[in-house]
C-alpha cells in the first residue's frame, strides 16, 4: 500500500453493504485509538458493496489519519476479504474484526495486551451470544465441536475470525495460497503461541447479517473439506460395511430358500432399503465431488480476489495502480 510508515497495530475490517454501521464503527474506532498508547491503522476491505459503504468510508475518514480502504472488483466473500487485509498489512500485529461492532474494541485492547505479553495469536472465544437465533446458536455450537472432532488441526471451539495475529503469523499466512481460505482454521494450523480471551458477543449495532444461511453452510463445508479427509474415509468404511452386510444378507436369503424351504415375504420393504442406499451413495458421491471441486479450484490457479481501487485517508486515489508486490499477492 502507499502508506509509508505503518503503525504498530492494524485493524482489518471487511465491509459488505455496511453503510448502516459505519458511523458507529468509525466513532468507536476513534475513541479506541485515543484510549490506547499504540499507534493503530485501519484497513477496510470493501467486498464489492453495492450500497454507499465505500463513499461513506471516504467521507467519514477522509480527514482522519491512518485509514486505508481496498475495494474488491466484486463480492468475493468475507474469508477472501480478511485474507486480502492480512496480505496487505505491513504492521507488527493485526486484529481481524467485524464491521458491525460484534467484536468489541475493548476486547481488541485486551488482545493487544496479550500480544505484548508474548503471544502470537490471541483469539476471541464467544462464551455468551446475544447476536443470533436459537437455531443458529445450536448449529454453530455443534459445528465447532464437529470441526474439532474431525478436523486435522487443533482449533479452539466457539472462536470465529475475531483475533489478533503477530507479524510472524502474518508472514506465515502470506505463504499460504489456498483458493478457498478458511481463515480461522489456517491460523490454527500455523501454530505459534496461541491463547484465547473469553467474551460475550453482542448483537449487531445496526443493519442485517451479511451471512445468510447459504453462505454460512458454504463456510462450514469449506472448513470441513479443507481440514479433514474424514468424510472421504467415512465413505470408504461405510461402503465396505454395507457391502459386507449385503453379502451376509445374500447368504441368509439362499439359506432360507433352499435349506429351510421357506419363501421370504415383505419385498416391499426392500424398495425402501434400495432408496436408502441409493440416497447414501448419492450423498457420498457428493462428498467426493466437493473434494474434486476444491482440487479443480486449486488447479485453475486464479487469483483469489481482484482489487479495483486503493484509497488512503488524506489522499484520494480511487482507481490507483497497485504496486507490483500487491498485485502479485492479489
Ligand atoms: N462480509 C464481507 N463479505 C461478505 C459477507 C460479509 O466482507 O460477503 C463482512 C461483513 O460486512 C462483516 C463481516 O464480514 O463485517 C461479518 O459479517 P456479518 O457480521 O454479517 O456476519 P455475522 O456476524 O452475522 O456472522
Ligand atoms: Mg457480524
Amino acid at each position: 500500500m502507499s502508506t509509508p510508515s505503518p503503525s504498530e497495530v492494524a485493524l482489518i475490517i471487511p465491509l459488505y453493504n455496511e453503510e448502516a454501521v459505519l458511523p458507529h464503527l468509525v466513532a468507536e474506532i476513534e475513541a479506541f485509538r485515543s484510549e490506547r498508547n499504540e499507534s493503530i491503522d485501519i484497513i477496510f476491505i470493501d467486498d464489492g458493496s453495492t450500497d454507499l459503504s465505500a463513499r461513506l468510508v471516504q467521507s467519514l475518514t477522509g480527514d482522519l489519519k491512518g485509514y486505508q480502504m481496498i475495494r474488491f472488483s466484486r463480492n468475493f466473500g468475507h474469508q477472501k476479504a480478511v485474507s486480502a487485509g492480512i496480505n496487505l498489512c505491513k504492521n507488527k500485529a493485526a486484529i481481524i474484526l467485524d464491521a458491525d461492532l460484534q467484536d468489541p474494541l475493548d476486547v481488541a485492547g485486551r488482545m493487544i495486551d496479550k500480544w505484548k505479553e508474548g503471544y502470537d495469536v490471541v483469539y476471541g472465544v464467544r462464551n455468551k451470544r446475544e447476536d443470533v437465533s436459537v437455531i443458529q446458536r445450536i448449529t454453530a455450537y455443534w459445528f465447532y465441536r464437529l470441526f474439532r472432532a474431525v478436523g486435522e488441526v487443533d482449533t479452539p471451539v466457539d472462536a470465529g475470525d475475531f483475533r489478533l495475529i503477530s507479524r510472524p503469523v502474518i508472514e506465515a499466512f502470506n505463504e499460504l495460497d489456498e483458493q478457498q481460505p478458511y481463515v480461522r482454521g489456517l491460523i490454527s494450523w500455523l501454530g505459534f503461541r496461541q491463547t484465547g480471551i473469553q467474551y460475550a458477543r453482542p448483537g449487531r449495532v445496526a443493519g442485517q447479517t451479511k451471512y445468510p444461511l447459504k453462505k454460512r453452510f458454504h463456510l462450514a463445508l469449506d472448513g470441513l473439506t479443507s481440514f479433514s479427509s474424514r468424510p472421504l474415509r467415512t465413505a470408504v468404511s461405510l461402503g465396505l460395511l454395507i457391502s459386507a452386510g449385503s453379502v451376509l444378507g445374500l447368504v441368509w436369503v439362499v439359506l432360507t430358500k433352499y435349506v429351510l424351504g421357506t419363501a421370504i415375504t415383505g419385498w416391499a420393504s426392500l424398495i425402501f432399503a434400495a432408496f436408502f442406499f441409493g440416497g447414501l451413495q448419492l450423498f457420498f458421491l457428493g462428498v467426493v465431488g466437493m473434494y474434486v471441486a476444491r482440487v479443480y479450484d486449486e488447479v485453475k490457479g486464479r487469483p483469489r480476489y481482484i482489487i479495483s481501487d486503493v484509497w488512503d485517508s488524506g489522499s484520494i486515489q480511487v482507481g490507483s495502480v497497485l504496486d507490483e508486490s500487491t498485485a502479485q499477492e492479489a
